[in-house]
C-alpha cells in the first residue's frame, strides 16, 4: 500500500478483537510488522461491539476503525479460539511475538437456588443476544431473547445499567436494578445511572437475592431477596451489606439478568500451563508487559480483571512498544 512503512518481515499474533488488541494492531502494524489478530466471535471489536449497546456507543464507529485497520495491513482470523482451535505454544512457534487480549468475559453467577431456571440470563450472554446477534430483530435475525416485561437486574456496575435500559427498549414495562448498597457505593459511573433513572429504571437499593422463584414449568415467576444494611467499610473502602433477619421479600419478575461481574475464562490459559497466573486466574505481566513466556505479552481485562476501554487501550500501545524493542533484541525465527 502507498505510503506503508518498510516491512521487517516479523510476524506478530493477536489474540483477541477487543480495545487491547485493535490497539496493539494499529501501533505495530505502523511499525512494519506482519500483524495478525484471532478473534473468537464471528466479529472483531470486543465487548465495544458484543457488551456495549448501540445507544451508547454505534457500531458504526467500531467497523470504521476496524476497517483502518484491515485497510493498513492488519489481518483479522474471525471465529477462531485459542485454546482451541490453536494454543499460545503453537501460535508462538508460528509468529516472532504473540499478544494475548482475550478479556475477562466468562460470567459469574450469585450461586443462589432457581439461577438455572428459564429467563435467568449473565448479562454477558443477554447484551451479547440483543448487540451481536440482533435478538431484537428475531425472527429475522437468527438468535432470540426472552422479552420479559419485568426484568429485574442484579448488580450496581455499568453493565448492569446497560442491561436495565436495554431491557427497556425491548419492551419490558418494569425494568429494576437490584443492588445490595446504596446508590453511593454503586460501583457504575454517576452519568450511567443518571440515565437509567432518567429512562424510568427502577432501584431496588439495599436488596440480595437469595432464591430465583419459578413455576413447574420451570419458567421464572420472581425473586426471593432479603434486605441488607450497611456495616463497617470492607477492603474495597465500600460499607459492607449484611442480611436484616426476617426481611425476606418477593419481587415479581419474568426475566433476571445477572450482572454481578466477569472474570478471566480459563479456556486459553489451561492449554498453556506455563503462563503465569494470579490467584484469579489473570495473566502476570512484568512492567513491560510480557509474562512468562519470552516473546508472550498481555494486556487489557485479561490482566487487570474487568476494567476500563482506555486503560485496555493503553495496554495495547504500551505492550506494541514493548514488542517492537523485544523484536529488536530477538534472533529472527
Ligand atoms: C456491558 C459493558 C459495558 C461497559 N461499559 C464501559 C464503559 O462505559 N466505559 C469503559 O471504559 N469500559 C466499559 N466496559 C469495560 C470495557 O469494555 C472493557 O474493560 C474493555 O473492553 C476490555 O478490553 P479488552 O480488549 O481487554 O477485552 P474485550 O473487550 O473483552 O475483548 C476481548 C476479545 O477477545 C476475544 N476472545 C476471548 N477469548 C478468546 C480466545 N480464546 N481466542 C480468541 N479470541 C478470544 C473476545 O471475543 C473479545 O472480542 C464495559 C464492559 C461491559 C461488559
Amino acid at each position: 500500500m502507498p505510503g506503508s512503512p518498510p516491512s521487517t518481515g516479523r510476524r506478530i499474533a493477536i489474540v483477541g478483537g477487543g480495545p487491547a488488541g485493535l490497539t496493539a494492531a494499529g501501533e505495530l502494524v505502523k511499525s512494519g510488522h506482519d500483524v495478525t489478530i484471532f478473534e473468537a466471535l464471528h466479529q472483531p471489536g470486543g465487548v465495544l461491539v458484543y457488551g456495549i449497546p448501540e445507544f451508547r456507543l454505534p457500531k458504526k464507529i467500531v467497523d470504521q476503525e476496524v476497517g483502518r485497520l484491515q485497510q493498513a495491513g492488519v489481518k483479522i482470523e474471525c471465529n477462531v479460539v485459542i485454546g482451541r482451535t490453536y494454543t499460545i505454544p503453537e501460535l508462538r512457534a508460528r509468529f516472532d511475538a504473540v499478544f494475548i487480549a482475550n478479556g475477562a468475559g466468562l460470567p459469574v453467577f450469585m450461586g443462589v437456588p432457581g439461577e438455572n431456571l428459564k429467563g435467568v440470563y449473565s448479562a454477558n450472554e443477554y447484551l451479547t443476544r440483543v448487540n451481536l446477534m440482533a435478538a431484537y430483530e428475531f425472527p429475522q435475525s437468527d438468535t432470540p431473547v426472552l422479552l420479559g416485561k419485568r426484568v429485574a437486574v442484579i448488580g450496581g456496575g455499568n453493565v448492569a445499567m446497560d442491561s436495565a435500559r436495554t431491557a427497556r427498549r425491548l419492551g419490558a414495562d418494569t425494568s429494576t436494578i437490584v443492588y445490595r448498597r446504596t446508590r453511593q457505593e454503586m460501583p457504575a459511573r454517576a452519568e450511567e445511572v443518571r440515565h437509567a433513572g432518567q429512562e424510568g429504571i427502577r432501584f431496588e437499593m439495599l436488596a440480595a437475592p437469595v432464591e430465583v422463584l419459578g413455576n413447574p414449568q420451570r419458567w421464572v415467576t420472581g425473586l426471593k431477596c432479603v434486605r441488607m444494611q450497611l456495616g463497617a467499610p470492607d477492603a474495597s473502602g465500600r460499607r459492607s451489606p449484611t442480611p436484616i433477619p426476617d426481611s425476606a421479600f418477593t419481587m415479581e419478575c419474568d426475566v433476571v439478568v445477572v450482572a454481578v461481574g466477569t472474570r478471566a475464562n480459563p479456556l486459553l490459559t489451561a492449554t498453556c500451563p506455563d503462563l503465569k497466573l494470579d490467584r484469579r486466574g489473570n495473566i502476570v505481566v512484568d512492567a513491560t508487559g510480557m509474562t512468562s513466556l519470552p516473546g508472550v505479552f498481555a494486556g487489557g481485562d485479561i490482566v487487570r480483571g474487568a476494567a476500563t476501554v482506555i486503560l485496555a487501550m493503553g495496554d495495547g500501545k504500551r505492550a506494541a512498544g514493548a514488542i517492537d524493542r523485544y523484536l529488536a533484541s530477538a534472533p529472527r525465527q
